[in-house]
């Protein structure tokens, strides 16, 4: 298939490899954090570790969209679907994410809640005409991304006259994200995370381009790489990161071209700009309260929000006891780190979100990587 079977050249990856570990210094080592969860995967998925030098190494960043989302604004919209009488509809990773008392969506549904799950905001739109006596909210999650959609179905609503279509928005941004992983205090008993670059989003970068990225390469002296999600992607732009960091460069660099620009999508961009706007701060699972790194809907289009339409009684939200999804989601602890992994939490029993999530670093090394890392522990005894 164009555009993906060249990507994941055996011979070019060993090309690749080698010119990896020509330009990796033994002297040195190299913390790269991927920040999306489709890096994780691939690399996972194709075995990168195993390619490049063992002083290279990826650090998992927190770009799973379903992940970072606290678990009070979780629990948020458990009350929403269980004690307003709304239709909640809401993309399938969400459901099983367990919130407080490990209540998820799913177990809402299985008591009463009217919980369906959507492919796209169209299908919440339509479930919206067709039950026009029922509240029905989409319940928002994701990064820039799946931002420009949101605001498409409000514009829609609006020009269609919809009264019972509500969003509750949870759009996280990654530019503000990144600033605060390098930027923020090491969390009490944990060291300090060391990153030298980042892999930087792609499906993101298509909407926002890779200029809003500069700023923060040029105030923490951080590389940023646009990279892509197949294997070649990852290990071309591991590349071209090593090289900055070993001319002391940091720059923001494109690999992913074949899709992005420096400036992105700008007609997405506007119709993002039209409905929604900053929030002067958000929660993130594993980051804390973010400044600037959220958006919300903007009054003209108030009659659209969810939180201004429900009184939504927060109540003291909870992490799973044990789960260390919050330290993995800042880079400080790998999903074999937690006691939790692969006993009591597998995608079968998932704990918390980093093993639910299609996109989360625990359910990449469950379904990539344990068997590996089993297979190598064996061969150690045996040796
Ligand atoms: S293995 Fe499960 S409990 Fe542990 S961090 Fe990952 S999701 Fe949380």
């Amino acid at each position: 298939m164009k555009y993906v079977s060249e990507f994941r050249d055996g011979s070019l990856a060993r090309k690749l490899a080698k010119a990896i570990a020509q330009a990796a210094d033994p002297a040195r080592s190299y913390q790269l954090m991927e920040f999306c969860g489709g890096h994780t995967h691939a690399i996972f998925r194709y075995g990168v570790q195993d390619l490049v030098p063992e002083n290279v190494n990826y650090v998992h960043g927190p770009g799973c969209p379903v992940c970072v989302l606290p678990v009070r604004r979780l629990d948020d919209a458990v009350e929403l679907a269980l004690n307003h009488d709304v239709i909640l509809c809401t993309y399938g990773d969400m459901m099983r994410v367990p919130g407080t008392k490990q209540k998820s969506l799913i177990k809402a549904k299985a008591e009463g809640a009217d919980i369906r799950m959507v492919y796209s905001t169209q299908d919440a739109l339509r479930i919206a005409r067709d039950n026009s006596h029922r509240e029905v909210v989409f319940f928002a999650i994701g990064f820039e991304t799946t931002t420009p959609p949101t605001a498409v179905a409000i514009l829609q609503a609006k020009t269609e006259g919809l009264k019972n279509f509500t969003v509750f928005c949870n759009h996280v941004l990654t530019p503000p994200a990144i600033a605060h992983i390098v930027n923020a205090p090491a969390e009490e008993g944990e060291d300090p995370v060391r990153i030298d670059g980042f892999l930087g989003p792609s499906h993101v970068s298509s909407v926002i381009g890779s200029a809003p990225y500069e700023p923060a390469a040029r105030i923490y002296r951080k590389p940023v790489v646009i990279a892509g999600f197949e294997p070649l992607d990852v290990m071309q732009s591991t590349l071209m990161l090593i090289r900055q960091i070993n001319e002391g460069r940091h720059d923001v660099e494109n690999q992913y071209t074949r899709v992005v620009t420096r400036d992105g999508n700008r007609k997405a961009q506007r119709l993002v700009e039209q409905v929604l706007e900053l929030r002067k701060a958000f929660e993130w699972r594993g980051l804390g309260t973010v400044p600037e790194s959220a958006l919300k809907i903007r009054k003209d289009y108030s009659e659209f929000d969810a939180e201004k339409r429900f009184t939504i009684s927060s109540k003291a939200s909870r992490e799973v006891k044990s789960c260390e999804c919050p330290a993995i989601l800042r880079g400080a602890k790998k999903p074999t780190e937690c006691k939790l992994f692969g006993n009591v939490c597998t995608p079968d029993n998932p704990m918390g979100a980093c093993m639910v999530s299609s996109e989360g670093a625990c359910a990449a090394y469950w379904t990539y990587g344990r068997k590996r890392e089993a297979a190598a522990a064996v061969k150690e005894v045996a040796v």
